[in-house]
């Protein structure tokens, strides 16, 4: 089902701006933005979208994945979302782990700011959407995603992406991975309305993103996040550097009282016993804070 559109011309028309394809891409962004109905930044209503992923629920059935491709007819061969299956270390001590992916619907997207004709762009409850009628395929917005959220529509021939089921919780629904997980791992809802389970979640846990150091703000939240287990065994180290320092931040620790870290993360993130011993080996080869 196709999402509402935002935008009053067609990509037909913007191609037809002769002037325009004159002066080139690099200029069309500020051209189109007398046209363009929303601004590239972030959401400014009382209503902001977000979900919250509680992975100790996810039983890596890809409910959820069956239940969009369906719910949004997503080509064979290419998801919306989907749920990262990892497994760590060597017999005995192994250990398997799995992360949903999705669209972030960034506060701060860089996939907007990168379109040169603004066909993605957001909402002001913060959902981030492409315009298909606008888009032109040239795929700079999917460059962009330091997630790898977005894909090459093949018969559209458009950028495409997550959209929180737009189509859905315009009529009052949930997202139909929320509604089909079996886990209840998948919690959606208005982060900006103090009555809901995720604005709950996101003031009372720990909650945590990807990528964090990107700065696009995901408005996807993660319990029990482990970046070690998102990585497998190609782990990047920068993010554990990047997560230990937040955590002994947090916490209002000194770095010299931080003995023994790899207790801290267990407590603040969840990691198994199993897998700490492995963790804290990890720990050491990413050194001094
Ligand atoms: Fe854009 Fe990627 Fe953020 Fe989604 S996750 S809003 S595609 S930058
Ligand atoms: Fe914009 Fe992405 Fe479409 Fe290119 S592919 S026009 S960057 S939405």
């Amino acid at each position: 089902m196709d999402e509402p559109k935002n935008k009053t011309m067609g990509r037909r028309e913007i191609l037809k701006l002769g002037g325009l394809t004159f002066v080139g891409l690099a200029t069309l962004p500020s051209a189109l933005k007398l046209f363009a109905g929303t601004g590239e930044n972030g959401p400014s209503s009382k209503v902001r979208y977000a979900m919250v992923i509680d992975l100790k629920k996810c039983i890596g059935c890809n409910a959820c994945v069956v239940a969009c491709k369906q719910e949004n007819n997503v080509p064979l061969g290419f998801n919306r979302t989907w749920v990262k299956d990892v497994e760590r270390g060597t017999y005995p001590q192994v250990t398997r782990g799995f992360t949903s992916m999705l669209c972030n619907h960034c506060e701060n997207p860089i996939c907007n700011r990168n379109c040169p004709v603004h066909a993605t762009y957001q909402r002001p409850d913060g959902i981030v959407l492409v315009d298909y009628d606008r888009c032109l395929g040239c795929k700079y917005c999917m460059v962009s995603c330091p997630y790898n959220m977005r894909f090459a529509h093949p018969s559209r021939k458009t950028a495409d992406k997550c959209t929180f089921c737009v189509h859905r919780i315009d009529r009052g629904l949930k997202p139909a991975c929320v509604e089909a997980c079996i886990g209840k791992s998948r919690v959606f809802g208005n982060m900006l309305d103090p009555k809901s389970e995720v604005a709950r979640l996101i003031k009372t846990k720990p909650v945590h993103v990807l990528k964090p150091e990107q700065n696009t703000k995901p408005h996807v939240f993660y319990l029990n996040l482990d970046y070690m287990m998102v990585e497998g065994n190609k782990a990047n180290f920068k993010y554990m550097k990047y997560y230990r320092r937040n955590i002994v931040k947090e916490m209002g620790l000194s770095e010299a009282s931080v003995s023994d870290v790899s207790s801290v993360l267990k407590d603040k993130c969840g990691a198994d016993r199993t897998y700490n011993y492995k963790l804290k080996d990890n720990i050491n080869k990413v050194g001094s804070l």
